[in-house]
């Protein structure tokens, strides 16, 4: 059969890819056989590899019941069963579990329902959400105007209040120290100039991502500054909310990132990972007694109506049964630890690699010009595309962005699914050595 022209392409198709056939674990194939080996789970989602049988099978088992139930008119057992497990999963009080069906539409029921908490306790001055730049925590309007990407923001800024932002804390580019505290500390106390700046009574919330996804590659935060950022929310009567989006169902070793600092959240979202690529699946999680001042001041004033689809419920509560019995958050940390130790050396070897981060298998590295000051690639080189297409003609997968303000720098993350072994991460830095090379090669000529 011919491929029909596109007509479901909604950007520039600079080379249309090929046409996928299947995948199974770590791999997946195009149509003329071709074999690729996924080193970013897609976009960071498919974490216990591709065609998993145990959760294909609990699909199947609801798929013969029932696909959708209304929930004005339903519940089912999938959304129950997987509530009460991500309840179980998340920090103490945050047991209320609101489905959604992407990261976009977490991101917007978060900041609604802290805004309605803030009526309901008569502090209706509050709206602001600080966020910080980069980040990225959607593409719809209300997220949009907390992503820090000015070139995606910027079209629409006459259709929406963009909200107050803070640098995100990228020690490696300021030359300071991400393992000292003052550190953490520096970067943190831009949120409270900034709360001061906009005046504390109209700020609502802060929303962050605990380690980094697309927009900074993959970034830690200093020394510190978790706690630091939770004490200044707490002590203006702020709501902090984690997006764990990316970062959460157990890639950087943790279920949830922030747990690496012992730190809670007033609300969290979550989405990419929970479902995995088997359903389109999110959810926002938040602390108890928010939700009651939201209920008994007349009900939240939000929903969709594919939230808490049972099909994509049970395939979550597989997903996330599956973790579980696999051990796949340990194997994230172990494997990630050598696939990060690996990456460190191919930085030993290739000078234009600037920096190497991240945690578990949430992992990326930065090309730069010159690594001594950071200073990025020639924008022209393209390196972001060119790195990616490189790569995937030798059949390796990567995910690439470029950041700092989105005119220049070069990151690529490397997040391979969760059931990774050493032979993988021997494959996938085979893989990035032989396209740094020819990277080298072609923009040398
Ligand atoms: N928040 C974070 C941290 C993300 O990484 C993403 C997507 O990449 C989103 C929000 C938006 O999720 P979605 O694309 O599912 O709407």
């Amino acid at each position: 059969m011919s491929r029909p022209e596109t007509s479901h392409l909604f950007y520039q198709s600079r080379q249309r890819r090929p046409m996928l056939d299947q995948a199974r674990g770590v791999y997946m194939w195009d149509v003329d056989g071709k074999r690729y080996l996924d080193g970013s789970s897609g976009a960071m989602v498919c974490n216990i590899g591709h065609s998993n049988p145990r959760v294909l099978g609990a699909m199947r088992k609801q798929m013969d019941k029932a696909t959708f139930g209304y929930r004005l008119h339903f519940e089912t057992e999938p959304a129950e069963f997987l509530a009460a497990k991500t309840a179980s999963l998340a920090p103490e009080g945050l047991d209320k579990v609101f489905f959604v069906s992407g990261g976009s539409e977490a991101v917007e029921s978060a900041i609604k329902l802290a805004r309605q908490n803030a009526i309901a306790i008569g502090e209706a001055g509050r709206y602001k959400v600080i966020s910080r730049d980069p980040s990225y925590h959607g593409c719809t309007l209300g997220a949009l105007a907390l992503t820090g990407y000015a070139p995606l923001a910027d079209p629409f800024e006459p259709m929406m209040r963009v909200m107050p932002k803070i640098p995100a804390p990228r020690a490696y580019l300021d030359g300071l120290d991400p393992d000292d505290e003052a550190t953490g500390r520096h970067y943190a106390d831009m949120l409270e100039q900034k709360i001061l700046a906009e005046d504390p009574e109209t700020v609502l919330a802060f929303i962050v991502e605990p380690i980094g996804g697309a927009s900074t590659g993959a970034l830690v935060p200093p020394r510190g500054y978790m706690r630091r950022i939770r004490e200044i929310c707490s002590r203006y009567g702020i709501l902090l909310i984690h997006d764990e989006v990316m970062s959460g169902g157990g890639r950087t070793g943790r279920f949830f990132a922030a747990e690496h600092w012992d730190v809670d959240p007033d609300i969290l979202v979550i989405s990419k990972g929970f479902a995995a690529g088997y359903a389109p699946l999110g959810a926002m999680v938040a602390h108890k007694d928010i939700v009651a001042n939201v209920l008994d001041a007349g009900g939240f004033l939000h929903g969709f109506t594919y939230a808490g689809n049972p099909l994509a419920c049970a395939a979550g509560l597989a997903v996330v049964e599956e973790i579980e019995r696999e051990g796949l958050i340990r194997n994230a940390a172990d494997t990630g630890a050598l696939l990060k130790s690996e990456l460190n050396k191919l930085m030993d070897r290739y000078s234009i690699i600037g920096d190497v981060r991240g945690e578990g298998l949430l992992l990326a590295f930065e090309l730069v010009e010159d690594r001594a000051t950071q200073q990025p690639l020639a924008k022209e080189l393209n390196a972001f595309n060119e790195l990616v297409d490189i790569a995937y003609e030798n059949g390796l997968i990567i995910y690439s962005r470029r950041t700092r303000g989105g005119h220049s720098g070069d990151h690529f993350l490397i997040a391979p699914p969760m059931i990774s072994t050493a032979d993988h991460v021997g494959e996938i830095i085979e893989g990035l050595d032989l396209s740094l090379r020819q990277f080298l090669d072609r923009i040398s000529q």
